[in-house]
Formats: C-alpha cells, sequence, structure tokens
C-alpha cells in the first residue's frame, strides 16, 4: 500500500473504532451525546487528550497515599498524579508534571538567553581527575554519587559542572576577550547523595536545575554579569508572580567570594533569613550571628527571621577554577589571561515544588499561571442528566477556543467522564489546579447560551455568553 494511502486509510478506522467505543460505553438512549463527544476526539486538529485517557496511575481518586507525606507540595502532587515516588528522593515525574516542567523551562530559556547565555548540555557522567584537580572529590565528601566502569575508572554523578565547564572553555584555545562575556548554561539532572530526602521535590537526590557559568574580562566585568543575572533571576521570579527574596549567603564548597541565595518564604523552609524590616538587606543566618537584631546596611531597622526555600544561588568565582584548569582568553593586548568566573544555579524541580508549597491550599493545587499543565478544562453535563442537551455546545465551544484562541492550542482538556456528576468532576479539577473550568450546563439552554467560567485565581465565577467567553480566555498569558 502507498505509505500516504496507509495514512489516510489508518486515520479512518481510528475514527471508526473510537466512535464505536464511545457508543458502546453509553448507556442507551444516550447515543446522541455519544456521538458528539466521539467525533469531539477524531477531530485531529486538536492534539489534547481528553480526561479520561490522561495518564494519571492515582487518577484524583482517595486512594492510599505510597510512602511518607512530609509537606503539602509533595502531597498535593502526588494526589493530582504529578509525580510518582520510586526509591527514597526519586521521583517519576509523570505527563502533566512534564509539561508544566517544560513551560517553566521555557521561561527560563527566555530570561537566560535574553542576558546572553548559550544553552549546552553536558555529560552527567563527570570523570573524578577532573573533581581531584579542583580538590572537590576530596571536599564534597559523601554527597557525591561516586561510582567505577568496568575499567576502574572512578566518575561520579554530576551535582553541579563548575570543572566540566571552565575545562571544556580551557580546551577552547582561540577564545578571544571581544567574545566575552561568555555565558554557558545548561538545564539538566542533578544528583546528590541527601541522607534524608524529604518534602517530595523539595530535598530529592534526582532533580532538575539549570546552572550557568560565565567568563570575563575582568574582576569589574565579572560583577556586571552577575548584576545582570541576578536581575534576571528577578525578573522571572516576577512573571511567575513568586515573591522572592535576594539574601546575601554563604558560598559554601563551591568557593568564591560574593554569594546571593534567592528564597520563597515558606513555613518548611529549611533556611533561616534575617530580614531587615526598614531596608532591602536580607540574609542567610549562615552569613552573620543568629542573634543579631539590628541591621547592618541602614543600621536603623530590626531584623526579622523568617525561614525560605532556596530556590536560586549565584556565586562570584573569580579565578578559583579557571586558574585550575588553565581557562585564558587572549586579551587586547594579545596575551593569554585567565578569566573571571560566576556560577548560577536554579532549582527547576524545586521552584515547582515550592510554588506549589506556597500558592497551594490544602485540598488542591494553585499554579503560577503561566505554569500550570493545562489552562482551561472544559465539563460537558453529565449524559442522561436533565441538562444532558446542552452537550451539543461542547464540540463547538472546544473546536472554538482550540482554532481562533492561539494563545490556548494545546492548553485545553475535554472531561470526558460523563458518567460522572458535574460536582465530582469538578472537585477533580481544583485537585489539579486549572486556572480556568467552564460548565457546560444549565446556563448552556438559554435563549443565549451562558457558560459558567470558574477562574482559579480571581476566586469568582462568571456566567458569559460564547463571545465574552472568548474574549476573557484570549488573555490568558502562556509559554
Ligand atoms: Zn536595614
Amino acid at each position: 500500500m502507498e505509505p500516504i494511502m496507509h495514512h489516510v486509510w489508518l486515520r479512518v478506522f481510528q475514527r471508526l473504532q473510537r466512535a464505536s467505543l464511545f457508543l458502546r460505553k453509553s448507556h442507551s438512549g444516550c447515543a446522541e451525546q455519544a456521538t458528539v463527544l466521539a467525533s469531539i476526539h477524531s477531530r485531529r486538529i486538536r492534539p489534547t487528550l481528553p480526561v479520561s485517557r490522561l495518564y494519571q496511575p492515582l487518577n484524583l481518586r482517595d486512594v492510599g497515599l505510597q510512602g511518607e507525606m512530609t509537606c503539602k507540595s509533595q502531597r498535593l502532587m502526588q494526589q493530582a498524579g504529578l509525580i510518582h515516588p520510586s526509591s527514597p528522593g526519586c521521583y517519576y515525574y509523570l505527563p502533566a508534571m512534564v509539561r508544566s516542567m517544560e513551560k517553566l523551562v521555557r521561561v527560563i530559556d527566555q530570561e537566560m538567553q535574553a542576558i546572553g547565555g548559550q544553552k549546552l548540555d553536558m555529560p552527567s557522567l563527570c570523570s573524578a581527575n577532573l573533581w581531584k584537580t579542583s580538590e572537590r572529590w576530596d571536599l564534597m565528601g559523601n554527597e557525591l554519587f561516586r561510582l567505577k566502569d568496568r575499567h576502574g575508572v572512578d566518575y561520579c554523578l554530576g551535582p553541579t559542572h563548575e570543572e566540566a565547564v571552565t575545562t571544556l572553555v580551557a580546551h577552547q584555545a582561540t577564545l578571544s576577550y571581544r567574545q566575552l562575556p561568555l555565558l554557558l548554561y545548561q538545564i539538566t539532572r542533578k544528583f546528590r547523595d541527601e541522607p534524608r530526602p524529604k518534602f517530595g521535590l523539595l530535598r530529592g537526590r534526582e532533580f532538575y536545575m539549570k546552572d550557568m557559568y560565565s567568563f570575563d574580562v575582568s574582576e569589574e566585568a565579572a560583577h556586571q554579569t552577575y548584576e545582570s543575572v541576578c536581575q534576571a533571576y528577578t525578573r522571572l521570579f516576577s512573571r511567575l508572580g513568586l515573591c522572592c527574596i535576594q539574601v546575601q549567603a554563604d558560598t559554601g564548597n563551591i568557593g568564591g567570594k560574593l554569594s546571593h541565595e534567592f528564597q520563597l518564604p515558606a513555613d518548611i523552609g529549611e533556611d533561616q533569613l534575617l530580614v531587615c524590616g526598614n531596608c532591602s538587606f536580607s540574609a542567610n543566618v549562615e552569613t552573620m550571628s543568629s542573634d543579631r537584631t539590628d541591621c547592618p546596611q541602614c543600621k536603623t531597622g530590626t531584623l526579622v527571621a523568617t525561614k525560605g526555600i532556596e530556590v536560586g544561588h549565584t556565586f562570584y568565582l573569580g579565578k578559583r577554577y579557571s586558574h585550575v584548569f588553565n581557562a585564558t582568553f587572549s586579551s587586547s593586548q594579545n596575551k593569554p589571561s585567565i578569566a573571571e568566573m560566576g556560577c548560577y544555579g536554579l532549582g527547576v524541580t524545586r521552584i515547582l515544588a515550592a510554588a506549589i508549597e506556597m500558592m497551594s491550599t490544602e485540598e488542591g493545587i494553585c499554579w503560577p499561571g503561566l505554569l500550570a499543565p493545562y489552562q482551561v478544562c472544559v465539563l460537558p453535563p453529565k449524559i442522561g442528566s436533565k441538562v444532558d442537551k446542552a452537550a451539543v455546545l461542547v464540540e463547538d465551544l472546544v473546536h472554538n477556543l482550540g482554532e481562533t484562541l492561539p494563545n490556548l492550542r494545546g492548553e485545553v482538556v475535554l472531561d470526558d467522564r460523563t458518567q460522572m456528576t458535574i460536582g465530582k468532576r469538578l472537585k477533580d479539577a481544583s485537585k489539579l489546579g486549572y486556572p480556568y473550568v467552564i460548565v457546560v450546563g444549565q446556563h448552556a439552554l438559554e435563549e443565549t447560551p451562558r457558560f459558567e467560567v470558574i477562574c482559579q485565581q480571581m476566586g469568582e465565577t462568571m456566567f458569559l455568553s460564547k463571545d465574552g467567553l472568548l474574549d476573557l480566555l484570549r488573555r490568558i498569558e502562556t509559554v
């Protein structure tokens, strides 16, 4: 058979198969609605799967949760089928979670590339030789996941990549001062042998991080780069609607002279912070005496203790690594010079978990709008109910959302579990935290049909005509 013919035939076959499946599933007398829904499913223009097909092992029902629940975000994320535990500190990231993470990665890419960041990808399997050269093979202690290959050669699973990136840049013999600042970053899995993994994705042994490394001609230039990355971080968190504080921090085993943490305030936060009530001063307790109450910056303010979750960390490294690995560039006088470096981390999976921890209620997830796995969920009426007739409007509505609103392409799901009441499906929807839920119910049968729109973030319910609804949804920002 010709490949193209085969393709067409396959589509026809799938369509027939789906239609018959739905007819079989539906009760007698409800074939009409089943046909409507089947025709929605078979529209190839809408790649989003209906809710009944979404892969969520726990499927939002109150099944016993596996493992010990140590915080709200962990429980909510497991209940909503976003993550599933595998071994201590390791999780499966399920499809809805991956959608959300990919959105966060797009936002991070935009902000890093806006300041000149170039994305690369470095090996997770790191040679022990590099780590011995920087002396971190011993300094890292038990936190480093170490392994040997079949030849008995030592490796580690990278928790961070200062050694790898610096040796990479050192291998480029022709780097010129004209190419600096050079900002290289990656978004990859990182590994840390946590003694006591807990709090779900907040303290795991395998997680995603964005790590960026900068190379500059001088200390002054490196400080400017440092400042521009801090500003990019501030913009990123403000786009996500997260209130993040930049605090002075300890440099730890990364080394260097200047360091800041980006902290999201939360009760379960493991970092103790001191924040001035009068000026912008804030610091991690590790950097000063914990009983200090007077502000070292403005001298008049009082320091207040609070707790935070560290979601980002910036370090000015100077020549700590570039000296050891001989990462040089040719200066304007055409002489080899050692580059000045900085490194900048963002916990990708940690930002998602921390945001859920901060924003959600005990009953359901509330996402930073941009990062919700899906923006809109449409609920058709229960099959066989009084308002069953309104189901005919669903096809037109879903088609319209997908076709006329480019911002919502792939962002609309249809909760086709029409054997369940609207109330039950609404409860599930609020657990997963769709920013907008559209109920096609009683008001859709009025002369001018109106749709019930539940807007999670505003905590509002509105009754809108189709045009009013499209106007509202057109304004949803997506990434
Ligand atoms: Zn102050």
